[in-house]
């Protein structure tokens, strides 16, 4: 398994590798039940992988002339809905299909944009709540409805 968690490092401080494992224990402190069993078994500092992360969302349009912005590059988000690479595949898919429909270049990527940002905005903007909910440890966040919920949006046809 790999356990992750996510928390407010205000000044983004550079932590040393020694540092690691006891920085994790301590961003989860006192937190009972299984992760508390797990959380003092995070002693090997080289197992632990510390990032920033960063968000971003570019306005419509992603494009300029012959030039488009799509995945990450366009809506990267936190992964807290485990879906940054899945938007990003569905970008490609229906970018290949717009070119190939009809109409002038601007046409086809003004379609490209209708059918993908409104789905990646979802996604960005609850990915983002869903952890900073987490870091706020709230209890009363229904994590599990807004998973479904985003499951159910997915699984609508683009
Ligand atoms: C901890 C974590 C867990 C995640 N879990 C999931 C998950 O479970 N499911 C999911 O769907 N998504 C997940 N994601 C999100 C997913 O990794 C990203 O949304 C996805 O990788 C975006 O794909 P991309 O091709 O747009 O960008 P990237 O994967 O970032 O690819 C961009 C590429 O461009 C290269 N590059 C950058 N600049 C240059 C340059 N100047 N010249 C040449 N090459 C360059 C980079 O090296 C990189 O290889 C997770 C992300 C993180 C951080």
């Amino acid at each position: 398994m790999y356990m992750f968690s996510t928390s407010h490092e205000p000044e983004n401080p550079w932590f040393e590798k020694d540092q690691l494992a006891a920085t994790m224990r301590d961003r989860i402190a006192g937190i009972g039940g299984l992760v508390g069993e797990l959380r003092e078994q995070i002693t090997d500092d080289s197992q632990v992988v510390y990032k920033p992360m960063e968000v971003l969302f570019v306005d419509d349009p992603w494009f300029k002339g012959r030039v488009i912005l799509i995945g990450d590059a366009a809506h990267a988000t936190t992964p807290h809905l485990g879906q940054g690479a899945g938007m990003a595949i569905e970008d490609a898919l229906v970018l290949a299909e717009e070119l190939f429909g009809d109409g002038d270049l601007r046409t086809r990527l003004q379609r490209f944009m209708m059918r993908r940002f409104d789905r990646c905005k979802y996604i960005a903007e609850n990915s983002i709540l869903a952890g900073e909910r987490e870091m706020a440890r709230d209890a009363g966040f229904d994590r599990v409805g807004l998973t479904k919920a985003m499951l159910a949006r997915t699984a609508e046809p683009i």
